[in-house]
């Protein structure tokens, strides 16, 4: 399968690294408005390739994305410390009105895989550009938010994130809702499991694990002025249930025609990733208190959408 990425920045590349090692995907382009800067980042990780798997890593122009499956939208400008993800929204907005139509013109048949934020924003901006249908106009949205969660819980319970089930919602932002009322560990509600453990789950635990994931990007941003290992793994796990046809169940933003009691809106629930992109929603069920907060997340980001001309 062939994989464009457009935006060779920290992002866009460490997408195209996890996917090259990965080794799920038989080629993978980089486009960038600076050709030198694809070409660069796509010969150094042409370099790992030989240790890790087989993948052909090379650099083009929007004629080179012809007969690509997906293709990675990373192009755009990066968020500045304290600058919020819906600040960076103007500015973004813009390149995606020449990106998408580049990308279109030469590959109207791939599933387009949103990375630049405010992601749940431009992946609806995508979706009105492009007209295709919202299944096929994927954003990263909380996948990252949901592996911060899972992370820390699994810290906390001293067990690997992966044997955690737990998904952060809505916004991948300030708004962001982590459900807990559902969360499990192995097939065991949280609380139950953290008392087998002798590792409770206090308000203090719980509000240091909000802020963790929460806060997460701001923190790393201010050590490391960008935040793109964790993004470039997520977007490589959607890459790969996409490729592999998987029907991973997912937290990542489509637009979706009711939500929240909110129409029209692109944000993230538990979704069904394959081949065809999205297939299904999976709504968790929620308890009063998350569900208002999903409410006002989706709400947030309808005015926000709602303020964009496009
Ligand atoms: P991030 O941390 O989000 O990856 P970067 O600034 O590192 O942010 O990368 C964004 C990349 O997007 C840059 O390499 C930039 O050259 C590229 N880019 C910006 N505008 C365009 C555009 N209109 N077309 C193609 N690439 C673009």
């Amino acid at each position: 399968m062939k994989v464009g990425i457009v935006g060779a920045g920290m992002v866009g590349s460490s997408a195209g690294y996890a996917i090259a090692l990965m080794g799920i995907a038989s080629s993978v382009i980089f486009v960038d408005r600076n050709a030198d800067l694809a070409r660069a980042q796509a010969e150094d990780i042409s370099h790992a390739v030989p240790f890790m798997s087989s993948c052909m890593v090379y650099a083009g122009d929007y004629g080179d994305l012809k007969g690509a499956s997906v293709v990675i939208l990373a192009a755009g400008v990066s968020q500045k410390p304290g600058e919020t993800r819906l600040q960076l929204l103007g500015r973004n907005a813009a390149v995606f009105r020449e990106v998408v139509a580049e990308v279109l013109r030469v590959a109207p048949n791939a599933i387009l895989l949103i990375a630049s934020n405010p992601v749940d924003i431009m992946t609806q901006i995508t979706v009105r550009l492009s007209g295709l249908p919202a299944s096929r106009v994927i954003g990263s949205g909380t996948i990252l938010d949901t592996a911060r969660f899972r992370s820390l819980l699994g810290r906390h319970l001293q067990i690997s994130p992966q044997s955690v089930h737990a998904y952060v919602l809505g916004e991948h932002g300030d708004s962001e809702v982590l459900a807990w009322s559902n969360a499990r560990a192995g097939s065991e509600p949280l609380l139950s499991i953290a008392a087998q453990m002798g590792l409770p789950l206090t308000d203090d635990v719980k509000a240091e694990i909000d802020d963790g994931v929460r806060n997460a990007a701001y923190k790393i941003i201010n050590g490391k002025g960008a935040t793109y290992y964790g993004i470039g793994a997520g977007l490589a796990r959607i890459v790969k249930s996409i490729a592999q046809d998987q029907q991973d169940v997912l937290s990542v933003s489509i637009v979706t025609e009711h939500v929240a009691g909110v129409d029209d809106v692109a944000l993230s629930i538990p979704r069904v990733v394959g081949a065809g992109g999205v297939s299904a929603d999976l709504m968790p069920t929620l308890d009063d208190a998350e569900k208002e907060a999903l409410h006002r997340s989706a709400a947030l980001l309808k005015t926000a959408i709602e303020a964009v001309e496009i």
